[in-house]
């Protein structure tokens, strides 16, 4: 049976109604969205999934209550809260637009995606999913339950990201039905709940007697995606260099670039040889291979770390902070840093492993 797009929308909307998710960003039924938390919520949903953006979503939202107060932080403690998320280009960005915001904007966000787009940290999709959402803007949300979604209701075989604009057109299409921003939510609830890409439930989804996909039997082999190219390796070297009194030595990488501005152990450069350890390990100390290595995945490469230890001798200053292993959480530690000091952490415990 064929069905309109005001029909799809109906059905769904009644469904997102009863099955809506809760999160802490998200308006309740007959309740205003507030811009804050859904701009907050997309820039960290950005790479990131909902369960591990919550706990980040709370704490920023008890610290900063609103833009105003999130443009008044500085910005090492916008980093540090950050720590952990990844992608910290994100958590700049994020500073410098509630910045903008606050002062050239009287703390209003615009409710247009043209305007959105031209802040620091915001693309196409998140200033779609702003506008949407937060002001129910009839706006192409296209992310990748929705992606899914849509990719199976219409039986679309043409491989991702070849059928982006389709796919954004039928999206724009089922939003501007009614309830833009509910019914972003719910093709997006959708994808998560039952739509999932190994095992769609079609049995209870609403959209069921519309779906080309399930009725082709074609369901789980959707949607088609583009091979993608292999993750290059990388590999590097890491010193955890401690003082007598147990401090252990940090430093600031550059503002620009990967991990930017965010706090590291001092390390050689990364690459695809290990390179030559003498010019980057600080100098004054003997130092100790662990057994091991660290091993972190990045969006376009996987790096393997070999951890080094030494004792500082040098009297003379270094360049860098010193700070106790126990305090290492009150800096902006990226994951891959985290991952560094636990291994660390392992070895001294069990250094016969
Ligand atoms: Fe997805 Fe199945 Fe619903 Fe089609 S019927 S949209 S494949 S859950």
């Amino acid at each position: 049976m064929r069905h309109s797009a005001r029909q799809l929308s109906d059905l769904l909307l009644d469904w997102y109604d009863r099955h809506r998710r809760v999160f802490p960003w998200r308006a309740g039924p007959g309740e205003s969205a507030d811009p804050y938390s859904v701009w907050l919520s997309e820039i960290m949903l950005q790479q990131t999934g909902t369960a591990a953006v919550i706990d980040y979503f709370n704490n920023f939202t008890a610290r900063w209550p609103d833009v105003q107060a999130l443009a008044g932080a500085e910005p090492d403690a916008v980093l540090t809260a950050w720590a952990g998320l990844g992608y910290y280009a994100r958590a700049r960005n994020l500073h410098r637009c509630a910045k903008i915001i606050s002062t050239e904007m009287k703390g209003e966000f615009p409710a247009d995606p043209a305007l959105l787009q031209k802040l620091p940290g915001i693309g196409p999709y998140t200033a779609a999913a702003i506008a949407a959402i937060a002001f129910d803007t009839a706006s192409p949300v296209l992310d990748g339950n929705i992606e899914r979604v849509l990719s199976r209701l219409h039986a679309i075989t043409q491989p991702l990201p070849g059928a982006k604009p389709a796919l954004r057109t039928l999206s724009l299409g089922l939003i501007a039905c009614a309830r833009p921003g509910d019914m972003a939510q719910a093709m997006m609830d959708l994808g998560a709940t039952l739509c999932t890409p190994r095992s769609p439930d079609c049995p209870r989804c609403p959209w069921q007697a519309a779906c080309a996909a399930h009725s082709q039997g074609i369901a789980g082999q959707l949607p088609v995606k583009a091979r993608k190219q292999p993750v290059p390796s990388h590999v590097g070297a890491v010193f955890w260099l401690t003082r007598r009194d147990g401090a252990v030595l940090l430093r600031r990488r550059p503002e620009k670039g990967l991990l930017g501005g965010m706090m590291e152990f001092p390390g050689t450069p990364w690459g695809d040889k290990m390179p030559d350890l003498a010019p980057y390990a600080p100098a004054g100390c003997a130092w100790r291979a662990l057994p091991g290595t660290v091993r972190h995945a990045f969006t376009h490469f996987k790096l393997t770390l070999g951890v080094y230890t030494g004792e500082c001798t040098r009297a003379s200053p270094i360049d860098g902070i010193w700070v106790q292993p126990a305090r290492l959480g009150e800096y902006a530690l990226p994951s891959l840093m985290r991952k560094v000091a636990a291994h660390v952490h392992a070895c001294v415990k069990e250094p016969d492993r």
